[in-house]
């Protein structure tokens, strides 16, 4: 462990930051000549063809070799993976080629800062900014072909026994019952009163549940569903996971109780982070008290288990914390079927 000889490195009140915001700009000139240095940006000049020169980023070069099918690419290309933008590099393959083609996933973001370049003439530079590659979505090797004018590269069709398989919550998961369940109690509202987050449980915007109708940033389901309840919309409903909550939701949560919002706060816990694979989480176990200790009332946090023979006392409780005016803290608690799985398997293993 080494503390940073700058002692002011991470603070950064304004007479601080400015002075650093000036040692950053010092610092650039030094990191495009490592750029335009770097074996990580490789130019490939000694291609004949010089009616046009190609730049990638990322996965767009693999494309770009399967758009050949793995063939020499006949242009000069130029493969960025280091920033800033090697301009050397950049200046060179401009005077070379008569037009340039900027292959990149994502936002348009190195053809934009080369239309930003004072360049010479009035060579074109195609890309997503010009329709040569489509404006939004992800790139493909057919996309590239095509703004190549090469044959597409498209394989077989897909046989008619290959269906689309939307993403679903697993057969037996927790929060499908909690759904259900509220969906029964939500029906007289309408669509657009439940806020959630992200986690397996988002999955419950899609059919048959139908249930969320947000997801933002993580927290975002608490704060939305006070901002909308301050506007007057009733119910305002949040669902967030467990480990969502403790990582982004206690913040929103004490916001609601500073102002007495008129919220239910219906908190997943299924005993795990189950969306990225089941790790642990740091408030597991203490959730009641998390919520009395940020000051819910006693009598407003909640606990059932989510199952099919709970719905009347599942429907009862969120019925009886919609009618108070004020938070409501409900927990779904029954863990995860899929850490579950593991754990018995690992039980019957020792
Ligand atoms: S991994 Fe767990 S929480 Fe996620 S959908 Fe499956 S059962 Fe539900």
């Amino acid at each position: 462990m080494k503390k940073p000889e700058d002692i002011f490195q991470f603070m950064l009140l304004p007479a601080i930051a400015r002075k650093k915001y000036q040692h950053h700009l010092s610092l650039q000139k030094d990191f495009l000549a490592e750029s335009e240095n770097s074996p990580y940006n490789v130019y490939t000049a000694e291609r004949k063809n010089t009616k046009l020169g190609i730049i990638t980023t990322g996965l767009a070069y693999n494309y770009l070799r399967e758009a050949y099918h793995g063939e020499e690419i006949p242009y000069p290309v130029l493969k960025i993976c280091q920033y800033p933008l090697p301009e050397k590099q950049i200046r060179q393959l401009y005077e070379t080629c008569d037009e340039l083609l900027v292959i990149e996933e994502g936002m348009p973001f190195v053809e934009e800062q080369l239309k930003g370049l004072a360049f010479p003439g009035l060579k074109p530079i195609h890309g997503r900014l010009d329709g040569y590659l489509p404006r939004a979505g992800e790139l493909n090797p057919n996309l590239v072909a095509k703004a190549l004018s090469l044959p597409d590269t498209i394989g077989r069709p897909v046989p008619d026994i290959v269906v689309g398989r939307p993403p679903a919550l697993c057969v037996g998961c927790p929060h499908s019952d909690t759904f259900l369940s509220l969906n029964e109690v939500m029906a007289e509202y309408g669509r657009g009163n439940v806020f959630s987050d992200i986690g397996c449980y988002t999955l419950g915007f899609m059919p048959p549940y139908n249930s969320i109708n947000s997801c933002v940033d993580m927290g975002a389901s608490i704060t939305m569903a006070k901002g909308a309840s301050d506007s007057g919309l009733f119910p305002a409903v949040a669902v967030i996971g467990d480990s969502t909550f403790c990582h982004s939701g206690i913040t929103g949560l004490l916001d609601c109780i500073y102002d007495k919002a008129n919220v239910m706060i219906i908190i997943l816990d299924n005993a795990t982070t189950a969306m990225t694979g089941g790790q642990n989480y740091t408030g597991y176990g203490k959730l009641e008290d998390i919520c009395l200790g940020l000051g819910v009332e006693k009598e407003h946090i909640r606990v059932f288990v989510p199952l099919k023979k709970n719905y009347p006392e599942m429907i009862q409780i969120y019925k009886e914390e919609l009618a108070y005016n004020g938070v409501s803290v409900v927990i779904a608690r029954r863990e995860c079927i899929q850490t579950l799985k593991k754990k018995n398997k690992m039980e019957i293993q020792e």
